[in-house]
């Protein structure tokens, strides 16, 4: 079932800020709209999902490197990837609410709508016909699901067509032939729809010097695309063989009203792929297996995960689908693979007047590669291991915890090592149990409040273990180690407390699954 859960978000976002994951920016200035900063656990978690990405892309594959281009590019890479002309969303204004709306998204959200109304009836469907029930032939024959689906394909068709023309006076009739309403005050009383550039620009050198204008990046995969042939050179790479990336990215959103769903400012991990024309489809569905196997293997429900295959393909690609998440709005895009032909490497080979080709031995001929694109939002990454990681829990004594199931080893805090009292040489011990584990581990002291209370505070922020060292540590070196989720403790040697922690929280151990 999609979330929708407004309480849900709204509990996250206080969460995230009570406990040091999130921050709204400047905030003791009122904040800034859809830019967020990382506390001190958010910084560990975010690097932590980076670095599953970074490994199960660039270390686990042999033909994948890795690079780290600069924000700014020559002015020229916006114009040849087309979003100096083309990267606008459509956007209207609602007269009564004043509050702005991408003309598209409002078409989406309709169209989700009628999506609603047909999982409804696969349901009641599914419960009425029970194990003989064929969705696949249900959705093909059932007319008033038939009916639906119509609906929807014409919306699209006409959705597609004024965009690609560019008549958004038809964007504006389809908003009003539908009925659409402002979601907030209900009303009908639209503006006209206007194309608005998601890019921001600045000056580079002072003005006297004669100024130039400059971009902050929209997307971190000019910077591989203008970058192929170095990589290519220097690393002496055989097609087919990818670049990744993860950086920041810029986009002037319209409306960024869902956390750190949609920023101004976000992060992007990028893997642009270079395959022979002609191999696009089987990378293609490589790389959709490999991508959604790599959110699996994180456990975090794989119910919440869905493709959404594009119908109205970017000019640019012959293939494209998101992977979709359960966030608490229902589900979103989460990442996007797109399979984008020989677009930019042509587009920038005629901007620059330089071949960007690759020789194949095996061809005896040049060519410009075909490229493959996985794209996932880094910060749409954390909220979703956070949708699904918070809990809140009734205890059998009837108390109650929150805490954050999050994945071991994308956890902040590792282990949190109390002393039982803060006297007796209990404190000492700990600081060596810490020395013991902090090479390899990220580790938290904390003496303060009776140990339950210290249990609650590590759940909250998702410490997997915790170990507690007592008087009996004294006399046979043993401590008790207690699992976050079944707060199950058991007493083990010191000794074997770094190999244990090690087995349970390492990367490793997901890198083996992928
Ligand atoms: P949307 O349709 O939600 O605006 P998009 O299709 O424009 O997203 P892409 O250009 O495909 O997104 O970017 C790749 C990924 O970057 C997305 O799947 C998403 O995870 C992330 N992303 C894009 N825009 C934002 C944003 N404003 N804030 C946070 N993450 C973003």
């Amino acid at each position: 079932m999609a979330n929708q859960d407004d309480n849900l978000l709204k509990k996250i976002i206080s969460h995230a800020k009570e406990y040091g994951f999130i921050f709204p920016s400047s905030e003791i200035y009122d904040g800034l709209a859809a830019a967020y900063d990382y506390g001190q656990n958010g910084v560990e978690l975010k690097n932590n999902i980076k670095s599953f990405w970074w490994k199960a892309m660039v270390q686990m594959n042999e033909n994948i490197v890795g690079i780290d281009a600069s924000i700014f590019m020559h002015p020229t890479t916006w114009k040849a990837s087309g979003h100096v002309d083309a990267f606008n969303d459509p956007l209207i204004d609602n007269k009564d609410s004043k509050k702005r709306y991408r003309a598209d998204v409002l078409v989406e959200e309709y169209i989700a709508k009628i999506e609603g109304k047909i999982d409804k009836e696969v349901d009641k469907a599914a419960k009425r016909f029970g194990d003989s029930f064929d969705k696949d032939q249900y959705l093909a024959t059932n007319p008033r699901v038939m009916g639906y689906a119509e609906e929807i394909a014409s919306i699209n068709k006409r959705m597609k067509e004024a965009i690609e023309q560019e008549n958004l006076a038809e964007v504006k009739k389809l908003i009003e032939d539908l009925g659409i309403v402002d979601p907030v005050s209900g009303s009908k009383n639209w503006t006209d729809v206007r194309q608005f550039n998601l890019m921001f620009s600045t000056e580079l050198g002072s003005v006297a010097d004669g100024a130039s204008k400059i971009y902050l990046r929209p997307e971190t995969a000019q910077g591989i695309f203008v970058n192929f042939l170095n990589v290519q050179k220097s690393g002496r790479m055989k097609i087919p063989f990818g670049i990744a990336q993860i950086g920041k990215a810029f986009r002037n959103e319209i409306i960024a009203r869902q956390f750190i769903f949609r920023m101004r400012e976000f992060e992007q991990m990028e893997m642009q792929f270079f395959v022979k024309p002609g191999d696009e489809m089987e990378w293609y569905e490589h790389w959709k297996n490999k991508r959604i196997q790599w959110h699996k293997t994180l456990g975090l429900g794989e119910d919440n995960y869905r493709f959404h295959d594009h119908l109205n393909l970017a000019h640019y690609a012959n293939a494209a689908c998101d992977i979709e998440f359960n966030f608490p709005m229902g589900f979103k895009e989460l990442e996007g693979i797109h399979s984008r032909t020989d677009f930019d490497l042509k587009a920038h080979e005629e901007h620059s007047g330089k071949k960007l080709q690759f020789f194949d031995p095996q061809e005896n001929k040049s060519y410009v590669p075909y490229v493959v694109e996985t794209s996932i939002g880094l910060d749409r990454m954390f909220l979703a291991v956070m949708t699904s990681a918070y809990k809140e829990e009734v205890l059998e004594d009837g108390s109650e915890r929150t805490l954050l199931k999050l994945p071991a080893a994308l956890a902040p805090t590792k282990v949190a090592v109390f002393p039982l009292v803060k006297k007796d040489g209990l404190p000492e011990k700990a600081h060596e149990i810490i020395d013991l584990l902090k090479l390899d581990f990220s580790c938290q002291y904390d003496e303060k409040d009776a140990v339950g209370k210290r249990y609650r505070r590590q759940d909250a922020v998702g410490t997997p273990y915790c170990v507690t060292v007592d008087h009996q540590t004294l006399e046979d070196n043993t401590v008790t180690i207690r699992d976050r989720d079944t707060m199950q403790q058991e007493r083990i040697d010191i000794t074997q407390l770094h190999s244990r922690v090690a087995d349970l929280v390492s990367l490793s151990r997901l890198l083996k699954q992928l």
